[in-house]
């Protein structure tokens, strides 16, 4: 099936950015065939890509090279390219839990594979993946011999792509409902591959954790965001003096409280708060209670570009009141998942914050995701996490 674009549009393919957008495309398949050839307004082949009628990302770029055919065997290619590249990573060979494809920066759009000790969690987040689910249990199975592999498919990009979500066991095994992971820190976590929130759990936090915790000796901690605790166990670690772990989630905080003893870190004292942090964090202002360190890591707040605004709003009003709760020359440790927020608008809403609370704020580290989320120089997209280390006077 061929696809033609329109006169000038092929310039983001010819920088190798792999969406072609629907506004783009001069002539499209009748058929809703799955992989589509892309021809420039000139009649040049320019790509190879899976096409959804469905998408505002109407396809996705699998190769740039006429020659790679799309099967089994390229799928299999593919993911252990994307597997030998993480064991290349100095930190990552003795963890057993790692992202192993993440999506278009890995050259596998809409695929994300993470690993959880003898399982594999999978998101099947665009059409062409969805329909390549055979294929891709088959490579994973002869690849790692995964005791399970189960479909997270639960992400709200699949109704963008006008899939239903999908859930369970695609092969093997249902993993057990706690399941021990260890980090490329050393730190180990219970996860719920299967309840949890994401594919189980957050392994991009996984080193920020610990460039954290060389701030906690002997403050006292606040975890907003804390979800199974990987802040809270790593300043813990780090020689915290009292943590205070907030999430609104239940069963997260059961975990943490599990991933503490698991540690080594059950002498620190620990304050478990099931709440809403907005709410929390204005009853400990009211209350004038204060702290040496506190880290922010809110769940993605923008998932499209209308609500980047009120996303923007929404950090600014967590981060005022973390900044008015740290004592003088404590540290904030503060996030931003929303890929839409870029990390410039992100360091002028903590700016924005500063100005706010009245107090001079320094910027002392900067962090992203951990490597084994790539982000491809042509997909900028794919950088999505975005981290402020500040000292505030
Ligand atoms: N810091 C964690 C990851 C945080 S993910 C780690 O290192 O693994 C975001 C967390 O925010 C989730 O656990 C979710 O339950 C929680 N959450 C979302 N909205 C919340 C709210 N308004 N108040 C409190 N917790 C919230």
């Amino acid at each position: 099936m061929q696809i033609t674009l329109k006169p000038g549009r092929e310039r983001a393919l010819t920088k190798r950015h792999p969406w072609v957008f629907s506004g783009a495309i001069a002539q499209a398949p009748q058929n809703n065939s799955t992989i589509v050839e892309i021809y420039s307004a000139d009649g040049q082949w320019l790509a190879r890509g899976m096409w959804n009628s469905q998408s505002q990302i109407s396809v996705r770029i699998l190769t740039w090279n006429i020659d790679e055919v799309i099967d089994g065997l390229w799928l299999r290619q593919r993911i252990t390219q994307a597997y030998r590249m993480r064991m290349l990573l100095p930190a990552y060979t003795d963890a057993n839990a790692m992202r192993i494809v993440h999506g278009e920066s890995d050259l596998l759009p809409g695929l994300i594979i993470d690993r959880y000790g003898d399982y594999l969690s999978v998101q099947l987040l665009s059409r062409g993946m969805d329909a390549m689910r055979a294929d891709i249990i088959r490579a994973l199975v002869d690849i790692f011999q995964p005791k399970g592999i189960i479909e997270r498919s639960d992400d709200d990009m699949r109704t963008l792509e006008g899939l239903p979500p999908s859930q369970g066991v695609l092969w093997g095994e249902a993993p057990p409902e706690s399941l021990i992971i260890r980090h490329p820190t050393g730190l180990l976590e219970t996860i719920n591959i299967d309840g949890g929130q994401k594919t189980g759990g957050y392994l991009d936090q996984a080193l920020n954790r610990i460039a954290v915790a060389a701030y906690a000796s002997g403050a006292e901690v606040l975890d907003c965001f804390c979800y199974n605790g990987g802040f809270s166990v790593a300043t813990a670690l780090g020689g915290a003096q009292s943590i205070v772990a907030v999430d609104s989630s239940a069963s997260a905080l059961t975990a943490l409280q599990n991933d503490m003893q698991l540690n080594g870190a059950a002498s620190t004292p620990l304050e478990i708060c099931e709440a809403d942090v907005f709410k929390q964090l204005r009853h400990y202002r009211d209350n004038e209670r204060q702290f040496d360190l506190i880290i922010l890591d809110p769940p993605k707040f923008a998932h499209s570009q209308a609500q980047v605004e009120r996303a923007t709003r929404a950090y600014k009003d967590i981060n005022w009141l973390a900044i008015r709760l740290l004592r003088p020359g404590g540290i904030l440790a503060t996030y931003s998942c929303s890929g839409l927020v870029s990390a410039d608008l992100f360091q002028k809403v903590i700016f924005g914050a500063a100005v706010d609370a009245h107090r001079d704020v320094q910027i002392i580290e900067r962090h992203t995701q951990a490597p084994d989320h790539p982000v491809l120089l042509s997909f900028p997209e794919g950088e999505y996490l975005k981290g402020l280390v500040c000292r505030v006077y």
